[in-house]
């Protein structure tokens, strides 16, 4: 019987390697969890809205303009998504001919890039980043376009930290102008807001951007996200997202996470957690079992290791989980920090200057 109901499974759903969370890897008996990219720090939030018989609006009005006038866009430019993941899955559906066109992603990236269009049997192209620098490779991209409908950019680029440059992000507008749409994935972008590219969405039409409150925000259990574009594309947008994507206790904590206060709130916890970022580079950088902590302008680190499969051990088995990227293109021995409180940074470096002190490199 399990059998046959495999034997009806789409081919390329049985060759999928679904996304890696973290939550799926899991963290034994963890105590510091340093490997989602979310914040250490909860805010407390009360609800709001207290029936729940009727349906959700698709696309609440107040999280709309919430979000509308925190980015300085207009009502039409913003589409509420259940996280950001879902608005890269909602691109892929209105856009890629399932066999016929392709997606173009510059590894090491974010994976959900690559894992949603396998899911939509979409086909890819990988442009790998410059070793080290993570810069992209324009000319790779030019010369690869054909069959492209969608460049996905992830800035600051996950799990590298690095920021893409704005004017090698402008030459990549103008080489897709009438081909392509290019999406700037900026789940971190409040750790570094000058980088934005929100405000050359008015010269760009096919310039797409992916938001999400999980990250700075504090809010990645409630899972929302937004997508920013021109008016045609959010419409488009809008024909293929499901009926009710924004539940109502999510809508009455987003609403709420968007107004002034919150968002100075969110603007201070940002700013403490980029001095601890600095603190822990620096600490980081006095060890004897590091080889390079990569630049960072985002909420965690890429870290190169000498004896890394012992050290990321070490620390799991102490309860301090960190996100193992040593099967990732380019990224060998490499370990990804998320940025904790300044006790947790604390914990990890005590605990690495302990090895390093046991083990000679
Ligand atoms: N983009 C990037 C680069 C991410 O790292 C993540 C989350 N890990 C997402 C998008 C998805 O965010 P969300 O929680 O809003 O779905």
């Amino acid at each position: 019987m399990i059998n046959n109901v495999l034997k009806l499974v789409r081919y390329n759903i049985k060759k999928l390697r679904p996304y890696q969370s973290a939550r799926r890897i899991g963290g034994g008996n963890g105590l510091i969890w340093l490997n989602a990219n979310e914040s250490p720090l909860s805010i407390p939030f009360k609800l709001k809205k207290k029936s729940f018989n009727r349906y959700p609006e698709c696309q609440p009005i107040d999280l709309i303009s919430s979000y509308a006038k925190y980015v300085n866009l207009s009502f039409e430019q913003v589409l509420a998504t259940r996280g950001a993941d879902e608005g890269i899955e909602l691109l892929i559906k209105a856009f890629c001919e399932p066999e016929k066109d392709a997606i173009i992603y510059c590894p090491p990236t974010y994976d959900m890039y690559q894992v949603n269009a396998n899911m939509a049997n979409v086909k890819i192209k990988e442009i790998p980043t410059i070793k080290n620098t993570w810069e992209l490779d324009l000319l790779s991209i030019q010369s690869n376009l054909k069959t492209v409908k969608l460049v996905y950019i992830c800035n600051p680029n996950n799990p590298t930290g690095n920021i893409i440059l704005k004017k090698d992000l402008l030459f990549l507008l103008k080489i897709t102008l009438g081909r392509a749409l290019v999406v700037i994935d900026e789940a971190y972008i409040e750790f570094s807001p000058e980088d934005s590219m929100v405000s050359f969405l008015k010269d760009y039409s096919h310039l797409v951007i992916l938001r999400t409150l999980s990250k700075a925000f504090g809010l990645a259990g409630i899972r929302c996200g937004f997508t920013l574009a021109n008016k045609v594309i959010i419409e488009i947008l809008n024909k293929v997202i499901t009926p009710y994507p924004i539940s109502i206790p999510v809508m009455d904590i987003a609403v709420q996470s968007l107004q002034k206060n919150y968002i100075t709130l969110m603007k201070d916890r940002v700013s403490e957690l980029n001095l601890n970022r600095i603190w822990l580079i620096n600490q980081l950088n006095e060890l004897d079992c590091i080889d390079k902590v990569f630049e960072s302008h985002a909420n965690y680190i890429l870290v190169k290791f000498f004896m890394f499969e012992k050290i990321f051990q070490m620390l799991w088995n102490k309860g301090i989980i960190l996100r193992n990227q040593n099967n990732k293109m380019n990224l060998k021995e490499c370990i990804r920090i998320s940025i904790g409180t300044r006790s947790e940074c604390f914990s990890l470096i005590q605990e690495l200057k302990n090895f390093s002190k046991n083990n000679i490199f």
